[in-house]
């Protein structure tokens, strides 16, 4: 190659990019035009097998999304995603992640295939002022966002993100960075929460499939109060609160995604709980949809 061609090249090289940068930046404004507001859902995903069985919480799931207008993209906060820092995938292919263990092959062989949105990760870091959020290109989809997901859109058409949970920081920080998602709502970006509101796996009771200990539906009948009173300050101070609320949340990862959800709630909006039952003793499936 001559010096001149080199520079012919590099010239065009050059071009080249500053025009994929700009149809990035054109692509930007145009994926992320307003849109009505877009709800904001909690999801009791308990057990991973729900992504592949019919029962009444996958169908309580799909009755609920028939009331959704259809997302331009998913940002799910699942339980499963604890990272030190905040993270947000930002592929644009990302793996279904298998994280559990002794479940059938059937399960292991599901791929939820939906694109991921890298155009909405770099918003979302843009969007959040008060933490830093880092873009994460190794993680994909877990189970608590994928096995919830494909039951509610089984075609895998709409792309999905996740936002991990930065197990270092206190339950005031989620609700208070989760209000700072709330501009996404107007993008067409549906915002998924997905744990358990009463999650004890120490205590799960095999043979009581479908009731809860008195202590879990204290605990569940107790947050939806809360809930509903909006009472933020013990929704984020769980020690403070009766036993019953210990022996609910021994540890804080299924709780968090609630929080989440929460803080999106917005003044005078509606919150609709459905799935309303406790299972093996000591899981609450309660989901909720605000707005
Ligand atoms: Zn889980």
């Amino acid at each position: 190659m001559t010096r001149q061609e080199f520079i012919k090249n590099l010239t065009f090289t050059t071009l080249t990019m500053t025009t994929l940068k700009l149809s990035a930046l054109s692509k930007l404004s145009y994926e992320l035009e307003e849109t009505a507001k877009m709800p904001a859902l909690f999801v009791g995903h308990g057990n991973p097998m729900n992504a592949i069985e019919e029962n009444e919480f996958v169908a309580g799931w799909r009755n609920m999304i028939k009331t959704v207008e259809k997302p331009k993209s998913i940002l799910c906060i699942s339980a499963h995603w604890e990272t030190k820092g905040t993270y947000v995938t930002a592929m644009e292919k990302p793996n279904t992640i298998h994280d559990f263990g002794g479940f059938p092959q059937e399960l292991f062989d599901v791929q939820y295939n939906a694109p991921g949105d890298p155009v909405l990760a770099a918003f979302t870091k843009k969007t959040v002022l008060n933490a830093s959020v880092q873009s994460d290109y190794s993680w994909g989809l877990d189970h608590g966002c994928w096995s919830v997901i494909k039951q509610m859109y089984p075609e895998a058409d709409i792309p999905v993100i996740q936002l991990s949970i930065d197990y270092t920081k206190p339950l005031s920080f989620h609700l208070q960075l989760a209000k700072e998602l709330a501009a996404l709502r107007r993008k067409g970006v549906l915002i998924v929460g997905s744990g358990n509101m009463v999650h004890n796996l120490r205590k799960v009771d095999w043979g009581n499939e479908n009731s809860g200990y008195d202590w879990a539906i204290e605990a569940n009948d107790g947050f939806k109060k809360m809930i509903l009173n909006e009472e933020y300050d013990k929704l984020t101070n769980l020690n403070a609160l009766p036993s019953a609320f210990q022996l609910a949340i021994p540890t804080p990862e299924h709780y968090i995604p609630l929080l989440y959800t929460l803080g999106l709630k917005e003044k005078d909006e509606e919150t609709v709980f459905y799935n309303d039952a406790l299972v093996m003793g000591s899981l609450s499936m309660t989901s909720i949809k605000i707005g």
